[in-house]
């Protein structure tokens, strides 16, 4: 028969070791208060609360419903909400091969979304084609929206697109909140015929 083993001396858990415990921005602590930047406490809201919108047409989106599930779990970084409307995510994510038909598609979408966005390509097909070197496909969604950080794979295992999204969590965390004013953003919305 196989032996039952029960667990009859517990470890004690502490509250403290099962809390993550927050980061700080940079600034001065005292005695019942915390100085800091305005642009940290926005650039740490965001970065730990970013909406996805997954725009999946082929087998990374696979990789992508893996990297949801309990194993390998996005809602550790605040990303759990994922959403299938443009106007309330602030991070296009591009998984699959692009056909050139789609490509208007995808623009629209990245168009809809409100400022701040941010764009990950992942994997090979979205970020280069991949190895659809044909005249039906769209060598790389860079053609038609700016990305900001591409996943190489193919497909990229979910750890890469966790990687991927940490990426973007530097980006987030460090952005001033003036950039999406600036005047290079702006050249760079208007070299894809963005106004
Ligand atoms: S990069 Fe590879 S796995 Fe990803 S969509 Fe293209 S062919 Fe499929």
């Amino acid at each position: 028969m196989r032996p039952v083993r029960f667990n009859i001396t517990p470890k004690e858990a502490k509250l403290s070791d099962s809390l993550m415990q927050g980061e700080l921005p940079q600034g001065h602590i005292g005695e019942g208060f915390f100085a800091t930047k305005l642009n940290d406490v926005v650039g740490l809201a965001r970065k730990n609360s970013i909406w996805p919108l997954p725009f999946a047409t082929s087998c990374c989106g696979i990789e992508f419903m893996a990297t949801m599930g309990s194993h390998y779990d996005l809602a550790r970084f605040g990303s759990e909400r994922v959403g299938f409307s443009p106007r309330q995510c602030d991070l296009l994510m591009v998984m699959g091969t692009i056909a050139k038909k789609m490509g208007p598609v995808l623009r629209q979408v990245y168009l809809q979304m409100a400022e701040p966005r941010w764009v990950i390509a992942v994997g090979a097909c979205a970020s280069s084609g991949g190895i659809f070197d044909t005249y039906s496909v769209l060598q790389g969604i860079d053609q038609v929206i700016p990305v900001d950080v591409y996943v190489p794979g193919c497909p990229p295992r979910p750890e890469a697109i966790i990687d991927g999204v940490l990426r973007i969590q530097d980006l987030v965390q460090n952005e001033s909140l003036r950039r999406r004013g600036t005047e290079q953003y702006k050249a760079l919305l208007n070299s894809y015929g963005i106004e």
